[in-house]
């Protein structure tokens, strides 16, 4: 379906579409259907734009990437299905490696998926088939298979669009982990160390941006930023945004005017 340019939430129209478009070829399943919707919810609370906590912490992430060791980027449908191509300049940027690792496993799930990937740009796609033979302990799910040369070994972890279970798994790993969730409530924003609130539509780029910018600082600098990164604080303001715009509506009222 083409998408008018000048409809008022083309934005989200056409992310819906990618979605969509991503579902129908088996590379998004029906619940990632739901979690989109949930998304988009608070998307509009935010007031869809990246807020200044967000990009606080989008800092921090940079900062992170690149002082890890083993960095990786895990990839489910959705995000494989709205930012292929970021994250695979992400990766490139960051010298992290890209792991698709998924809730509901298929294989031909997973090889559509490392297939996108490629088509975008990736050279190595780990975590299909045979390659995700590690096991992340206390996690029951699909997703507790991951490649022991990625996920398994990773200092630092992306996971944008993450499931609570695995956010904490991977925490009690000992993993320093960035979470992508635009629900400043959900129990994976609340154990990442690091939660950008924000489509990550929008961050990815941003996060993109700013690795390319921070090659330039030094570890002691990279260090520092990190060091003074407060996630809780990062949240509260996340939460601030949303109720202020809140407030914002109710003072300034809601009706859309018509002429008589
Ligand atoms: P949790 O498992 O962390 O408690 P949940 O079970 O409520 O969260 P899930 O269904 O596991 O939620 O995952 C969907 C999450 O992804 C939601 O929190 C939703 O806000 C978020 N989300 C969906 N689409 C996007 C997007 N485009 N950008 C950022 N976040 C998104
Ligand atoms: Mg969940």
């Amino acid at each position: 379906m083409r998408i008018p340019p000048q409809h008022p939430r083309y934005h989200s129209l056409l992310q819906r579409e990618k979605i969509v478009e991503a579902f129908k070829k088996g590379i998004v399943v029906p619940q990632g259907l739901i979690a989109h919707g949930r998304g988009e919810c608070f998307d509009y609370l935010l007031g869809e734009r990246t807020t200044p906590p967000a990009m606080k912490a989008i800092e921090a992430a940079a900062a992170a990437l690149l002082l890890a060791k083993h960095p990786v980027i895990s990839v489910n449908g959705n995000t494989a299905a709205l930012v292929a191509k970021e994250v695979v300049e992400l990766a490139k940027a960051a010298g992290a490696k890209i792991e698709v690792n998924l809730f509901y496993r298929t294989r031909e799930r997973e090889e559509a998926i490392a297939q996108l990937l490629r088509e975008s740009g990736a050279e190595e796609v780990l975590g299909v088939g045979e390659d995700a033979s590690a096991t992340i302990p206390e996690l029951f799910s699909e997703r507790r298979r991951v490649s022991p040369r990625g996920i398994y070994i990773a200092d630092v972890v992306l996971v944008p669009l993450e499931d609570g279970d695995r956010t904490e798994a991977l925490r009690k790993m000992g993993k320093l982990v960035i979470a992508v969730d635009l629900n400043p409530l959900s129990r994976t924003a609340r154990s990442a160390n690091i939660t950008i609130v924000d489509n990550v539509v929008r961050a990815m780029p941003l996060l993109l941006k700013k690795v390319n910018e921070f090659k330039t600082r030094s570890r002691i600098e990279l260090e520092e930023t990190l060091r003074r990164y407060d996630n809780e604080e990062v949240l509260r303001e996340a939460l601030m945004e949303i109720w202020r715009n809140i407030e914002r509506h109710v003072r300034e009222g809601l009706l859309i005017e018509f002429p008589k």
